[in-house]
């Protein structure tokens, strides 16, 4: 049976008698609906005496059938929520009953979407990518060695592909156009990194926003770059094809071997900048990364080697 939202998706008017015979509930039932999608979702929908009712414009939600019909099996078990706290939480629970990878979580919103070091990624409703993919992981840590770095790439390429031919890395693990955050990457990890582990690779990318009141930094969209409104399901499918690509290059032949192409993507090779870790700060300027993904850095002349979560680049005013 289709959701109330599936039935006023394509923007035009339907009468509550309809609706309430499409889902088999009454009429009140499918107005208390309604007042719960506009406060919950944010969404706008017109209500007119002797017409029905309509969404203020119609909306494409994420549906696994076109996922796969946009792209080839891979056999990953996809899991879609209109409204999560967070997919990247979503899967870790997911693992922790049993479940079993690859499993794709994704969402149309997220209440409590998250960043780095328990910071908030902005997720509003039927606009963007929020993705998180299930993956068992045997064989240690050479498996999980520059991983997020590998997602990242990923991310670019297939952005660069629908429509954003500027995306670019930042280390370790944003896709930026210019100065502009377009994606965010978070890995988590459950299990033993050193034998057999589950690592959800969650990836946040901004599709069709295009303004946001609370994003604490300078960001942009596909739809902000291309001028263009984009299926997001098409874009998944997408990311899906890239994503498993470079996961299977990264399983046989380890991060070394994607090394070099990562650092010609970044976009601040060369550049000075400003380590942050907590309240210390080193100051120096990119060589590029090493053979693990850790970034390399001259400081007063000599390289010095960087790696773990907590760590943050920031452009010197001189750069
Ligand atoms: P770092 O340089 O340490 O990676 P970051 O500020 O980019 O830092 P992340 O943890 O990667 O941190 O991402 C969270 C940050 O991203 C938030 O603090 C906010 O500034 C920004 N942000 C939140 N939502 C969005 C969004 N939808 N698009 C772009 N940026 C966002």
């Amino acid at each position: 049976m289709p959701t109330l939202l599936e039935l006023l998706k394509d923007g035009r008017f339907h009468s509550g008698q309809a609706l309430g015979e499409a889902l088999g509930v009454s009429r009140s039932a499918i107005w208390k609906q309604l007042q719960l999608l506009e406060a919950e979702l944010g969404l706008v929908i017109h209500k007119v005496r002797g017409r029905g009712y309509q969404l203020a414009s119609p909306i494409m939600l994420l549906s696994a059938k076109e996922i796969l019909g946009y792209s080839s099996d891979l056999g990953w078990d996809i899991r879609i929520h209109d409204s999560i706290d967070s997919t990247n939480a979503e899967a870790l629970r997911f693992i922790e009953r049993g479940g079993s990878a690859p499993a794709l979580v994704v969402a149309e919103r997220q209440t409590a979407g998250r960043g780095r070091r328990g910071r908030k990624w902005v997720s509003p409703f039927a606009e963007n990518i929020y993705y998180s993919l299930v993956l068992r992981v045997e064989g240690g840590m050479r498996q999980l060695e520059g991983l997020s770095l590998v997602v990242g790439l990923a991310a670019m390429h297939t952005l660069r592909e629908c429509g954003v031919p500027g995306a670019g890395l930042k280390w370790p693990n944003d896709v930026l156009v210019g100065q502009k955050k377009i994606a965010g990457i978070l890995l988590e990890l459950v299990g033993d990194p050193a034998d057999v582990c589950h690592v959800v690779l969650g990836v946040g990318i901004n599709v069709n926003m295009q303004r946001s009141e609370e994003v604490g930094q300078e960001w942009t969209s596909v739809r902000l770059q291309s001028g263009k409104v984009v299926d997001r399901n098409r874009l998944i499918a997408r990311l899906n094809e890239v994503l498993a690509m470079y996961l299977a290059r990264h399983r046989s032949e380890g991060f070394s071997v994607i090394q070099d192409e990562w650092e010609k993507n970044h976009l601040w090779q060369g550049c000075a900048v400003s380590l942050i870790a907590g309240v210390s700060k080193v100051d120096g300027v990119v060589l590029g990364i090493d053979r693990q993904g850790a970034l390399r850095l001259s400081v007063d002349g000599a390289e010095r080697v960087y790696s773990g979560g907590e760590l943050s680049l920031r452009l010197r005013a001189d750069s």
